[in-house]
């Protein structure tokens, strides 16, 4: 599904130019969000950046998600979507996706902490991270939370744990099906030496895995999560049927069905250059569903692991342009929105491009002919730019900036230079008249707490310390 091509040349002028397709629909709830937004004062002279989270999407792709799965899976198979929490970590969220009927994947004590807060129970609550303390380790297990060891040393420490006290928590291993990267390295978990899991090729690996699990008639689990954005549908059902081929050889080893759950990980990727969702949660489980056959046969309890698909194109980071102003011939507007808010963005442009809208200071979308210009942050270095070159109209001060697709490990994980605040964030729903609500999801960070986290209760701790 693509909307009409949104260009000045071919759309009405109704609509932000975002120089790519978008989903007419889509983009009158957010533009009308955007001015509510700016009506409300949301974002304003006072807080010159916000985030903003279209609920109803969100409530939407749940479903989705939901449904692609119901449609494939035997009657009565246990299912459970576990909510990749790094992907927006913020409670408010959790406990919605909660009443969605979604979990939470973690992977750290903070984002455990967020599960809890938002009353995630531990049956629907999966601890993967590469780097568990005994600490971490021994609280999961005591809270009967599902673990998925990364590594041998790991799985030696559950084994003490398993040992001195019984458990409930469903236990698994993380492998690594080695079935190669995607389109972006640093997102690509399944190469020869990523760092997660067991390198399921590695010489006398399998073997291993095998018997690790023929020794712990506990450990009934297998995961695997083969990356996140830029990897091949394709590929990451190759990683699917490498995880469920072991499981059968096990049981089969085992005479029974000791591995009774297959976590599939995450990993969907999302289209930054439209509104259009594709791939769908149903395209994919489609793939599954003809490339594992077995796989929904109702024999494997089934865990999922989406972050990004379920929340991306469902957030706006809308900013104030502070400055408008050229330099060697080019436009600038110099924004409220940069590395602090789109750090992956700005670091590593090719890989993360996003859309850029224009809205004036009414935040209504701007119109105009389109100018190649940088759309810059506040950010104290040169490459702090979230659009380079980017055709739009041409915005000036007090005109306001959108980014769109950035539902998803942007302003949910704020990245803390220069002691800019962790922006506000806000929910927002449409009702059928066009009027837009909004509720406080996260208040902007103040000054104050921005200054305590910085060390001022220690402000005289250096005092003396190293002198002569
Ligand atoms: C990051 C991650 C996910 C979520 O990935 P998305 O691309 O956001 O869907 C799932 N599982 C694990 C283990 C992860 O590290």
């Amino acid at each position: 599904m693509t909307g009409p091509k949104n260009g000045p040349e071919a759309g009405p002028a109704t609509g932000p130019s975002t120089g790519s397709t978008t989903d007419p629909a889509t983009r009158t709830d957010r533009d009308r969000a955007v001015r509510a937004a700016v009506a409300q004062r949301l974002t304003g002279p006072g807080e010159p950046v916000a985030g903003l989270l279209d609920i109803a999407g969100i409530r939407r792709s749940a479903a989705e998600l939901r449904a692609a799965f119901d449609e494939f899976t035997a009657p009565g198979t246990p299912v459970l979507h576990a909510f990749a929490v790094k992907a927006a970590s913020l409670v408010p969220v959790l406990r919605l996706l909660a009443q969605e009927g979604l979990g939470c994947e973690v992977a750290s004590p903070g984002e455990l902490a967020l599960a809890r807060a938002a009353g995630v129970p531990a049956a629907r609550t999966v601890l993967d991270s590469p780097a568990k303390t005994p600490a971490e380790l021994r609280e999961a297990l005591a809270l009967g939370i599902a673990v998925n060891a990364d590594n041998p040393e790991e799985l030696a420490r559950i084994d003490g744990l398993v040992a001195s006290a019984p458990t409930t928590a469903p236990l698994g291993l993380r492998v690594n099906p080695q079935i190669g990267g995607g389109r972006i390295g640093a997102m690509s978990t399944a190469t020869d030496t990523s760092k997660f899991g067991i390198a399921l090729r590695d010489e006398g690996a399998r073997d291993w895995v095998v018997r690790a699990c023929l020794d712990r008639p506990w450990l009934t689990r297998l995961h695997a999560h083969v990356g996140s954005q830029g990897m091949p549908l394709a590929l990451m059902a190759e990683g699917v049927r490498a995880l469920y081929d072991l499981a059968e050889e096990i049981n089969e080893r085992a005479g029974r069905a000791q591995i009774d759950t297959l976590d599939l990980g995450g990993g969907l990727p999302v289209n930054f250059d439209s509104d259009a969702v594709t791939p769908t949660y149903r395209e994919y489980a489609g793939l599954l569903h003809s490339a594992v056959p077995g796989l929904f046969s109702g024999r494997y309890g089934l865990v999922t692991e989406f972050g990004r698909s379920l929340l991306a194109k469902h957030g706006t980071v809308l900013a104030r342009v502070e400055y408008a102003k050229s330099a060697g011939g080019r436009p600038i507007a110099v924004t409220h929105a940069g590395a602090q808010v789109a750090t992956r963005t700005v670091f590593v442009p090719d890989a993360w491009p996003i859309r850029v809208a224009a809205y004036d200071a009414e935040g209504r979308p701007r119109t105009g002919p389109p100018v190649a210009q940088d759309i810059a942050g506040p950010c104290c270095f040169a490459g702090d730019l979230v659009a380079e070159n980017r055709p739009l109209p041409l915005l000036a001060s007090g005109d306001h900036v959108a980014l769109l697709d950035t539902g998803a490990y942007y302003f949910s994980t704020h990245f803390a230079y220069n002691s800019l605040p962790r922006p506000g964030v806000y929910g927002y729903a449409t009702a059928p008249d066009g009027t837009v609500r909004f509720a406080t999801i996260r208040t902007p960070q103040t000054l104050e707490e921005l200054t305590a986290e910085s060390g001022a209760a220690h402000a005289d701790a250096l005092h003396g310390l190293g002198e002569g």
